[in-house]
């Protein structure tokens, strides 16, 4: 692994630089890639930020949002960008397999490959690292990369300043998860200072619901939440048709999981949602419940202890029963 504060020294040129994130980014994906963005392009980089698969719409406003690039909808386009590539950031995953088949075009490349990113048990395919599972967010990181490693703080513009605040927003929770330090608060104050609006951010993000979602949310609680009290575990498990029937687009089943654990005394929450070709699990859990090693050894998956997700290749039915099965052997920890 290189020094990363050789990368200070090398971006001191205009460089080809490809920024890439997660398969179905989220609000931490979209908010450290165009971070990221906004502040190369203010030396003369050549930047352009390739996504695997689309986004959602209430991440679709940011500075730099329409210069980004869809993989899925450019590949020809994405492999030229990736040949020209002197450098390619991975943001806020640490595995190739997270960004799909656009992952083995990034594996081939000769380009440098910087990882910036929180999650557990990275692979290695990189050449340089910012790599912290305390850190909230990986725009938290993108902040520390460009104030403490680039030395270049006078560069967080609004732009920039906008984006990493929406990273750490959504990651956080909305700063409310337990990594959210007085030392994240101390950078969410800097970017406000630096144009970020905060109170706005909020809105763009949250307050921008299509009345289908609102519905399907609704739909979600009153009537998919099932409570297994024995093992203070919730679930809540849509098919395919209820997601027909709601008009339900991407981005608009996030955030549900997180109901379920909104209740007293539960520890474990599952959101198992059936795709187009595979079962989507989201777990979520309270204190030391490790939801991310379930979705790891269970369900082809992984994540942060009280945050991961995985998938199945088997029916709906038999995904929900399997979890179900699951709970007996983590019963002391769940009723403690
Ligand atoms: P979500 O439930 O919001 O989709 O994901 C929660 C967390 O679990 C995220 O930090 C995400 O990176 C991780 N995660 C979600 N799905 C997968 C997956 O299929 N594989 C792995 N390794 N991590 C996942
Ligand atoms: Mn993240």
């Amino acid at each position: 692994m290189l020094q990363l504060s050789r990368l200070r020294s090398f971006l001191e040129q205009p460089r080809h630089i490809v920024i890439t994130t997660h398969h179905k980014p989220d609000g931490d994906a979209m908010g450290s890639s165009l971070g990221l963005y906004n502040y190369l392009i203010q030396q003369g980089h050549h930047v352009t930020v390739i996504t695997p698969t689309d986004y959602p719409d209430f991440l679709s406003w940011m500075p730099g949002n329409g210069d980004v690039l869809i993989y899925t909808d450019n590949v020809e386009k994405s492999v030229e960008l990736v040949a020209a590539a002197e450098l390619i950031f991975c943001l806020d995953f640490n595995t190739l397999s997270r960004i799909n088949q656009f992952g083995e075009i990034v594996r081939a490349s000769t380009a440098q490959k910087v990882m910036i990113d929180h999650h557990l048990e990275p692979e290695d395919f990189d050449d340089y690292r910012h790599w912290d599972i305390n850190a909230c967010a990986t725009a938290q990181l993108v902040y520390d990369f460009i104030v403490n490693q680039l030395h270049r703080k006078e560069l967080i513009n609004k732009d920039v300043a906008t984006c990493l605040y929406t990273g750490i927003m959504t990651d956080s929770a909305s700063f409310k998860l337990p990594n959210t330090t007085a030392a994240v608060h101390r950078i969410v104050a800097e970017l406000i200072d630096s144009g970020a609006v905060n109170w706005a951010i909020h809105d763009l993000v949250y307050s921008t619901m299509s009345e289908d979602r609102l519905r399907f949310t609704g739909y979600c609680i009153s009537s998919k939440l099932e409570v297994l009290r024995d093992f203070n575990t919730s679930l809540i498990v849509v098919n395919k048709k209820e997601l027909e029937h709601y008009n339900v687009e991407t981005g608009d089943t996030e955030g549900i999981v997180n109901y379920g654990l909104g209740i007293e005394g539960i520890k474990l929450t599952a959101f198992i949602v059936e795709r187009k070709d595979r079962v989507k699990l989201s777990l979520r859990s309270k204190g030391e419940f490790p939801a991310n090693e379930i979705c790891k050894k269970y369900f082809n998956g992984g994540g942060h202890r009280n945050a991961a997700g995985g998938e199945s290749s088997a029916s709906l039915e038999e995904v929900v029963a399997q979890f179900k099965s699951i709970l007996p052997a983590y019963k002391k920890l769940l009723i403690q």
